[in-house]
């Protein structure tokens, strides 16, 4: 289901062009950041000319004891590492420099403010959050001020979704967008747990981030298990040619015993 957006041609394209900015807003913890987040945030831009999607990672997830996430300094950078290859991409700090509870409706407040009263915003969120979403701050004015891109996987029973929003629905229903993306079987839970046991992350996020989480000993990774050939495959992925990508082994090969050693 995509917003209307005017006919081809005439004074379609007037209209067009007169049509509000739309902005993406893909919040989380990301807590790392990983292809989900990745998939998704590129569909919505994509299905709904999004002229720009804007991550930003909690300063303090409201639904999360704190203390039990990564400081935000960590998942700020894994985000924009993890972004940095797409234009249209964009990570705020919003959330991550203010204190207190990191509330989606403080967020959105601060960036419709930034962004001016003639951008639409549409927040990108999983379906499944989409199922919780009376238990936000403020609920009922979210779904009445701003629009939803929720990620849905194959078999979502949009019913669950009517039942929880109950009365609200049909308030809301043209405010709500939905969006079928692949990859939902990926999450943030898993990846931490598969660093712990020392078991592969790689192609479940970007080479980068592995990197960054390897390197910043983040959910009990073992430095050790960076391997040069591993940074060499980090570089030529992101695009390095093979001698860059040579150097950057070796760059790595001289900094990876202080990385051992704790030298982080
Ligand atoms: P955790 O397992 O720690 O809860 P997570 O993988 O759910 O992490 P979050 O940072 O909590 O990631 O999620 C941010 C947003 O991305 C939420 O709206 C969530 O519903 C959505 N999301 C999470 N994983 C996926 C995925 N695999 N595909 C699409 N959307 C996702
Ligand atoms: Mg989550």
């Amino acid at each position: 289901m995509r917003p209307p957006s005017g006919p081809g041609g005439g004074i379609g394209r007037v209209k067009e062009r007169m049509r509000p900015r739309r902005i993406g807003v893909m919040g989380g913890t990301f807590d790392p950041i990983h292809y989900g987040h990745l998939v998704t945030a590129e569909g919505a831009s994509c299905e709904f000319q999004l002229e720009r999607v804007l991550f930003v990672p909690a300063g303090q997830p409201p639904h999360k004891e704190p203390g039990t996430t990564s400081p935000a300094a960590h998942r700020y950078m894994m985000t924009v590492l993890a972004t940095l290859g797409n234009p249209k991409f964009h990570v705020s700090r919003v959330d991550v420099d203010r204190p207190g509870p990191s509330y989606t409706i403080d967020t959105l407040r601060l960036l419709q403010a930034e962004c001016g009263e003639d951008c639409e915003l549409y927040f990108i969120t999983g379906a499944d959050a989409m199922l919780e979403i009376l238990t936000w701050k403020s609920a009922e004015e979210l779904l009445n001020e701003w629009q939803f891109i929720a990620a849905t996987r194959p078999g979502f029973r949009l019913e669950a979704l009517q039942a929880h929003l109950g009365p609200l629905w049909e308030r809301c229903r043209d405010r709500i967008f939905f969006l079928q993306i692949p990859a939902l079987a990926i999450s943030s839970t898993d990846i931490r747990q598969r660093v712990r046991e020392g078991r592969s992350i790689r192609y479940l996020l970007p080479d980068p981030v592995v990197h960054y989480i390897y390197k910043a000993g983040l959910y009990g990774a073992d430095p050790d298990a960076m391997t040069d050939d591993f940074l060499y495959g980090c570089a030529r992925s992101a695009g390095a040619d093979a001698g860059a990508a040579a150097e950057t082994k070796s760059v790595a090969e001289a900094a990876l015993p202080s990385m051992r050693r704790g030298g982080r």
